[in-house]
């Protein structure tokens, strides 16, 4: 497993008004390897989107580091902060509103290429944008055409086509499908993979719930408030969630089969994700972790991992927590 990006310690955190901090991202570490498709999950405001701009240099880390290649993204000079950037791109829920509309589908695509110096010849460039179009299912009678004359999907297909013109290497996609029809979200979900098989890329997939993610994620961490709870294969994650708020997310997928009878118990959470600004004491989770025990409102949990290849921050699994916890059962 070759690794292409690593994230350490990463914080993101805003300075508001009267001296308020909103810690939207919290110490968050993980690896991408070279070709898969990562999934990063969770409900909105927990710090997914803020963790993918960080990573892509939108917004400059509060602390720790993001690795690309073995080069500190962060800390990159000019120039390579341009090959840097025609190798990273992003995707975003909205794409109409990353789209400008008064530019044709051709100007939005050469808008990179030109930016980067990538065609001296403009035939040569039209034939790039014509290809672009075809790889993500449009074609080229679309190229003169403007944002709001395509469906939702389409426009989806055109950000992707923009976000491919650099040739990169890793993609960021925020929601990609989050604003489509069910319908449409099947469609855009193949055509990532399919990309993701020609072009050899590597996809940081960010999601708010896990029914489309599971499908396309080789791996994925949960993100709750700031902090990643829970991290392992795709499989491992949907046969034995650890985490109670993974337990809780998987819960609320309905089974495709309508045949099948659900006999799965759903798991309600109580409450609201608390303010990023005024996080729990402890574990962030467990105002509303129906297993939460004493030490968890005193003590952080452990990132340890619980099984291979399987990591998780919750007391439940943390051997010393447990211990002690039963001690404290057996002396009452
Ligand atoms: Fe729940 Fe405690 Fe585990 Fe947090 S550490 S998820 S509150 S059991
Ligand atoms: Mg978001």
């Amino acid at each position: 497993k070759d690794t292409i990006l690593e994230v350490r310690n990463l914080k993101k955190y805003f300075s508001l008004e009267k001296g308020k901090v909103l810690k939207a991202v919290d110490d968050v570490s993980f690896d991408i390897y070279k070709g898969e498709t990562f999934g990063l999950v969770g409900e909105s405001g927990c710090g997914k989107s803020t963790t993918g701009r960080t990573i892509i240099g939108l917004y400059d880390a509060t602390e720790g580091e993001v690795t690309y290649n073995g080069k500190n993204v962060h800390t990159l000079t000019d120039k390579e902060k341009r090959s840097f950037y025609s190798k990273m791109q992003m995707i975003f829920q909205d794409p109409y509103a990353s789209l400008n509309p008064r530019s044709t589908v051709r100007e939005i695509i050469a808008e990179p290429m030109e930016a980067h110096g990538l065609y001296k010849d403009k035939k040569e460039q039209l034939q790039r944008i014509y290809q672009l179009l075809e790889d993500v299912g449009l074609n080229r009678d679309h190229a003169n055409r403007y944002p709001h004359e395509f469906s939702g999907g389409q426009r989806q297909r055109i950000g992707i086509a923009r976000a491919l013109a650099l040739n990169p290497e890793f993609i960021i996609a925020d929601e990609p499908i989050s604003a489509l029809d069910v319908s449409v979200q099947a469609q855009i979900v193949n055509l990532l993979k399919k990309l993701q098989e020609e072009k050899g890329l590597t996809f940081l997939f960010i999601a708010h719930d896990l029914s489309m993610v599971k499908h396309i994620s080789n791996r994925i961490g949960v993100m709750y408030l700031g902090h990643i709870v829970e991290l392992t294969e795709s499989s491992n994650l949907y046969k034995k969630p650890l985490h109670p708020y993974s337990q809780a997310l998987l819960s609320a997928i309905p089974i495709p089969d309508p045949d099948v009878e659900d006999e799965r118990e759903r798991m309600i959470l109580k409450g609201e994700i608390p303010s990023a600004m005024n996080p729990p004491s402890g574990c962030v989770f467990r105002t509303r972790c129906p297993a939460a025990m004493e030490a968890c409102a005193t003590t952080v949990p452990k990132w340890h991992e619980a099984e291979k290849d399987h990591f998780v921050a919750c007391h439940l699994y943390d051997k010393t927590i447990r211990k002690d916890t039963d001690e404290v059962a057996a002396t009452r």
